[in-house]
């Protein structure tokens, strides 16, 4: 299948690692050029020579710019605009969770969560808005979580804020509809970046990670007794943001290994 996707502009915010940076890979394997963002900027440094060295350096942008700063994403929009004059896909990727119960989350904590998971949808759709509507193929697609549709007990805020994206991706899709297609992939747990701290991070630092990772599956009762991989992920954000996907909008795809209990 022909995912009509040579020679489109993709902007992914978080793209240095992980799930963003495994999308990079693959909207560059189908002929994309590709903006990433992301804070840090030796991490960016790197990621940039890696797909440089892989897919030419004429095909990739990273630009530092913290997705909670309208500034930070207003620059990285003029970065784009100057480098390719368009952008076909936006991919809201940029985030990390937050484990804490409803006691132990301060009203501090509220709204850095807040902030973090609205804003980093609304500065990115804002500033590459006017660049998606001059597309004949343009998709947004949010990176949202479960958490969503089945909060967890230590994550309550995370999944109190993942659920208001779930609701403002559909208000988008029908806003933009035709001209900008909205959708959004709900996640399980995905062995990345943020599950690399948590291992780092654990108590039994005797515990090798596969011990580790096939303990927290089994917690979590995954019936594929496991994590995905960003891969995985990637596959599902490079349909969804394609042609091949042309009448899907305000739909959510989930890739959980089986995990969800909802039907
Ligand atoms: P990683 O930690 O591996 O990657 C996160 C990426 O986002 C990095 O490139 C990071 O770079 C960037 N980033 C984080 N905060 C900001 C910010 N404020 N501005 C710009 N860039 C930022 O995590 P994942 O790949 O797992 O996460 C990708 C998305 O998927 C996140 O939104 C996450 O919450 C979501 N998700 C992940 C799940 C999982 O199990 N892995 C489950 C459900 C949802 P830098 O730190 O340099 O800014």
């Amino acid at each position: 299948m022909n995912l009509g996707l040579e020679g489109r502009t993709v902007v992914i915010t978080g793209g240095t690692s992980g799930i963003g940076l495994a999308a990079a890979g693959v909207f560059l394997e189908e002929g994309a050029g590709v903006a990433i963002c992301g804070r840090d900027e030796a991490r960016l440094a790197r990621t940039q020579a890696d797909l440089a060295a892989r897919f030419g350096a004429a095909r990739v942008l990273t630009k530092r710019c913290d997705v909670t700063r309208a500034d930070d994403v207003g620059a990285f929009a003029d970065a784009v605009a100057s480098w390719r004059g368009a952008a076909d896909v936006l991919v809201n990727n940029a985030g990390q969770g937050r484990m804490t119960t409803f006691a132990t989350t301060t009203d501090e904590q509220w709204r850095e969560e807040l902030d973090l998971k609205f804003f980093s949808q609304i500065y990115p759709v804002r500033a590459f808005k006017p660049m998606l509507e001059r597309s004949d193929a343009a998709a947004i697609v949010c990176v949202n979580s479960l958490l969503a549709y089945q909060p967890e007990p230590y994550m309550v805020c995370t999944a109190a804020a993942r659920a208001g994206v779930q609701s403002l991706v559909k208000s988008l899709a029908g806003e933009f509809a035709p001209s900008i297609r909205v959708n959004s992939v709900v996640l399980g747990l995905i062995d990345s970046g943020q599950w690399e701290r948590r291992f780092q991070a654990r108590e039994d630092k005797a515990q090798t990670r596969d011990a580790w990772i096939a303990a927290l599956a089994r917690s979590k009762h995954i019936p594929f007794g496991r994590l995905g991989v960003p891969e995985e992920v990637a596959r599902a954000i490079v349909f969804l943001a394609s042609p091949a996907s042309s009448y899907t909008t305000g739909a959510s795809l989930e890739i959980s290994g089986g995990v969800s209990r909802y039907i």
